[in-house]
C-alpha cells in the first residue's frame, strides 16, 4: 500500500464527502478532468525547464507555457506578452500592488478601494497603510454592494493614483462595470487594479488597448488547478517592484500553467452556455427556497449577479448552526472561505449595511460545472429542512 492509498484515498473515499452536493464554488471548483488531463500529460511528457530553450525537451516546455499564456489572453481580451504567472489570485494582487508602489515616486502612494474587495486586497494595503507605503480612501457600497458613484468620483477628484475595484463580489455575485471605471480612472491619470477571480469567464472583461493595468485571475475558481493564477498587466515590471525586486526568471510550473490555459480555453468555449445554464438554475433553487422559507432575503443585486451566486438571509436560524446541520448533505458556506470558520461577520455585508440578523443568518451558494437539476432540488428540500429545523429549535417549537 503507497502513501496516497494509506493517507489519502480514506479522507477522498469518505461516504459523507462524496455524496454531499458540492455548492460552494465561490471558495474553489473542482478541476474539469479534462483539465486534469492536460496537467498530467504535461508533468510527466513534458518536464523541461521551460527557461532552458537550448534543447527541444526545454523548448516543448517553452511552447506550452506560450499556447497557455495566449489562452488566458484571450479569455480576458488582452496581449499574450502582458500575462505574468504567479500562485493565484492573492500573489496576482500582491505583485500588482507591490508594482504600484515601487513603480511610484514619492511614498505614499494613494489608493483608493471598494468597501467590499477581496481580504487579499484588503490585508495587503492595509499592511502598506501601517508601513507608510499608501494612503487609503474607502469607496462606499450601496445595499446591493454597488458602487456608490460619487464615492468613487470624490475619490478621484481627490488625485488618487490606484483604484482598486473587483470585477465580481466574492459573497454576493455583484458585478461591476469595471471597463467604465477603468475609463474614469483613466481620465484622471490615475491606474485600475481589478480582481477578477470570480468575474473571469462569467462576465465581459476587456483588457484590450491597456483598458485596465492589472487584472488577478486565478485556476482554481475556473475549474483548473489551485496555486497557479496570472497578473494580467501592460505595465508590470518584475524589476520595480517594492522591496527586493528581482530580474530572476524562477522556473515556471508547466503542468499547472497548462492547467490553467486550458481552463481559460474551455470556459472561454463553453462559458457562455455553462453561465446560462447556471443561473437558471439557481434561479430555480431560489424559487424553491423562497417558496419554503417566508421570511428569506436575498443579499446582493438580484439582476445583476454572477450566474452562479444565491447569497440569502433567513431570520431566526444562525447560519453557522445551519452550516453545521448540513455538514454531509450540502457543501455550503456562511460567506468567504477566508472568513468561515472565523467568528467575525462578513465585511461585505457589513459595508452594504445589512442588520445585524442578516448578518447571522447569510448563507452563500456557489453553483458550478457539475450542479444538476437533482442537485438542485435536493439541496433546496435539505436547506429549506435544516433552516426551519433550526429556527424551530432556537424559538423552543420543536413540534411545530
Ligand atoms: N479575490 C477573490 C475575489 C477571491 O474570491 C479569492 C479567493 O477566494 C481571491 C482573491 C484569492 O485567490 P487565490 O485563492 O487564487 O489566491
Amino acid at each position: 500500500m503507497n502513501s496516497f492509498e494509506r493517507d489519502i484515498a480514506p479522507i477522498a473515499q469518505d461516504p459523507k464527502v462524496r455524496s454531499a452536493i458540492y455548492l460552494d464554488h465561490h471558495a474553489t471548483t473542482p478541476i474539469d478532468p479534462r483539465v486534469a488531463q492536460m496537467v498530467m500529460r504535461v508533468m510527466t511528457d513534458i518536464y523541461g525547464n521551460a527557461n532552458s530553450t537550448g534543447h527541444g525537451i526545454g523548448n516543448a516546455a517553452a511552447s506550452v507555457v506560450e499556447q497557455s499564456r495566449a489562452a488566458v489572453a484571450d479569455l480576458v481580451g488582452a496581449e499574450p506578452e502582458h500575462v505574468h504567472f504567479t500562485s493565484g489570485s492573492t500573489e496576482a494582487i500582491y505583485l500588482a500592488i507591490s508594482h504600484a508602489i515601487g513603480n511610484h515616486r514619492k511614498a505614499p502612494l494613494r489608493v483608493a478601494l471598494s468597501r467590499v474587495e477581496h481580504r487579499a486586497v484588503v490585508d495587503t494595503l492595509l499592511q502598506a497603510e501601517r508601513l507608510e507605503l499608501v494612503e487609503i480612501t474607502w469607496i462606499d457600497v450601496d445595499d446591493s454592494a454597488r458602487i456608490v458613484w460619487p464615492s468613487l468620483e470624490t475619490a478621484l477628484q481627490a488625485g488618487v493614483e490606484l483604484v482598486c475595484i473587483m470585477a465580481a463580489n466574492n459573497e454576493v455575485g455583484t458585478l461591476y462595470p469595471v471597463n467604465t471605471i477603468a475609463q474614469k480612472v483613466h481620465d484622471v491619470g490615475a491606474t485600475i487594479l481589478v480582481d477578477a477571480t470570480q468575474g473571469a469567464g462569467r462576465m465581459t472583461l476587456s483588457c484590450l488597448d491597456s483598458e485596465i493595468d492589472y487584472l488577478a485571475l486565478s485556476g482554481h475558481k475556473l475549474n483548473g488547478p489551485k496555486g497557479v493564477g496570472a497578473l494580467i498587466s501592460p505595465i508590470y515590471d518584475p524589476t520595480k517592484t517594492y522591496g527586493l525586486a528581482t530580474s530572476h526568471r524562477a522556473t515556471p510550473n508547466v503542468p499547472g500553467i497548462a492547467g490553467l490555459g486550458e481552463a481559460c480555453r474551455l470556459m472561454r468555449l463553453e462559458g457562455e452556455a455553462e453561465n446560462t445554464r447556471l443561473s437558471l438554475l439557481r434561479d430555480r433553487l431560489q424559487a424553491e427556497l423562497l417558496q419554503r422559507l417566508p421570511g428569506m432575503v436575498i443579499n446582493g443585486e438580484v439582476g445583476n449577479r454572477l450566474s452562479n451566486n444565491l447569497n440569502f438571509s433567513v431570520p431566526g436560524a444562525p447560519n453557522d448552526v445551519v452550516v453545521a446541520r448540513l455538514r454531509d448533505t450540502v457543501a455550503l458556506s456562511t460567506g468567504s472561505a477566508c472568513n468561515s470558520g472565523a467568528q467575525s461577520p462578513s465585511h461585505v455585508l457589513m459595508a452594504m449595511g445589512l442588520s445585524e440578523e442578516l448578518l447571522d443568518t447569510c448563507l452563500r451558494i456557489g453553483l458550478g460545472r457539475q450542479t444538476t437539476e437533482p442537485d438542485i432540488d435536493h439541496a433546496a428540500e435539505a436547506i429549506a429542512t435544516a433552516i426551519i429545523e433550526v429556527g424551530n429549535l432556537l424559538s423552543g417549537d420543536e413540534n411545530d
